[in-house]
């Protein structure tokens, strides 16, 4: 018996090393990653609860490695973030959102608003509204089809300066939503303040609906808080019909999740959106 502990110690050691070396050598490769043109956007539809029109698309980076095939954003998102190459990333990301976006327009699709993650490096950094409007300027996309998301972990590590950034972006005319929302520790009070147009029901809550209550009554809340503070909801994560009827029934505006749609890559969502049941 202690001979297996040992051995299992030594198992443990070797997992933990290689998930090391992993990182290492995630962290090494993403240096080179960008200059390579190794990341690509896919695009997730969102999708008007009542109507069911698409009005909006999610973009969501992915990492075509060269030997691993592709990464998801879980897997380096994280390592950027710590080894500062979000800015870097966050930037052509967000400029090649909003250059994607006067593509689709040009080519005739109905209007959309694209969405961008904004992490929380990226999002604290000095130059980020400037970055914004330089994005919008070189590509000639209309404020008003852009939204940024931000989580509400990044808005409560330094409330004053994070809302007077919001409202920076918001006097451009970008929209601004709160990610992930319910898994934070935003405030209900500072809530009110925030510049904001839209909050997300974070995927956790949607998971069950229709089988706990609890998230039944966690999901109708945030809907109905947002509604008081004349702020729009989405739920993210909708995959049931089940899902949707609860959600629809209790009032959320907006849906997004693999029940419409799978993140697709930009040539598929044009082909989905301009498919004659679409318009
Ligand atoms: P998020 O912003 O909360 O994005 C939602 C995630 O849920 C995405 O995963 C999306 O593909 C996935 N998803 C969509 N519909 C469904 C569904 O019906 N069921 C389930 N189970 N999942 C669904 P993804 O693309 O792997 O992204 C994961 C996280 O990585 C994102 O969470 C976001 O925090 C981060 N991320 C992704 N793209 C970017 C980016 O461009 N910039 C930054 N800073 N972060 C990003
Ligand atoms: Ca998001
Ligand atoms: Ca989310
Ligand atoms: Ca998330």
């Amino acid at each position: 018996a202690k001979e297996k502990g040992k051995n299992n110690c030594q198992f443990y050691t070797r997992e933990m090393n290689a998930s090391i070396e992993e990182k290492l050598v995630l962290l090494e490769g993403l240096r080179n990653a960008l200059d390579d043109g190794q990341f690509r956007l896919v695009y997730q539809p969102k999708v008007e609860l009542h109507s069911g029109r698409v009005f909006g698309v999610e973009a969501l980076v992915r990492w075509e490695h060269p030997e691993q095939g592709v990464i998801g954003p879980d897997r380096f998102i994280p390592l950027a973030e710590e080894s500062g190459m979000i800015v870097a990333l966050g930037e052509w990301i967000l400029r090649s959102a909003c250059a994607q976006n006067k593509a689709w327009q040009d080519a005739g699709l109905p209007p959309l608003c694209v969405s961008v993650n904004v992490s929380p490096r990226q999002f604290e950094e000095a130059r980020l509204v400037e970055r914004v409007r330089q994005a919008l300027d070189d590509s000639g996309l209309a404020p008003q089809w852009l939204e940024l998301e931000v989580t509400e972990g990044v808005i409560m590590r330094d409330l004053q300066q994070a809302v007077a950034k919001m409202a920076q972006v918001r006097a451009m005319g970008v929209s601004l939503s709160i990610d992930d929302f319910g898994t934070g520790y935003s405030s209900l009070s500072a809530l009110k303040s925030f510049p904001i147009s839209t909050l997300k029901i974070d995927k956790s809550f949607v998971r069950d609906l229709g089988r706990s209550s609890g998230d039944e009554a966690i999901a109708s809340s945030i809907i109905g808080l947002a509604h008081r503070l004349r702020l729009r909801v989405i739920a993210e994560g909708v995959e049931t019909e089940q899902q949707r009827s609860f959600l629809r029934e209790n009032g959320c505006d907006e849906m997004q999740g693999y029940l419409f749609s799978r993140p697709l890559p930009p040539q598929q969502l044009a082909a989905l959106l301009s498919a004659p049941a679409m318009r």
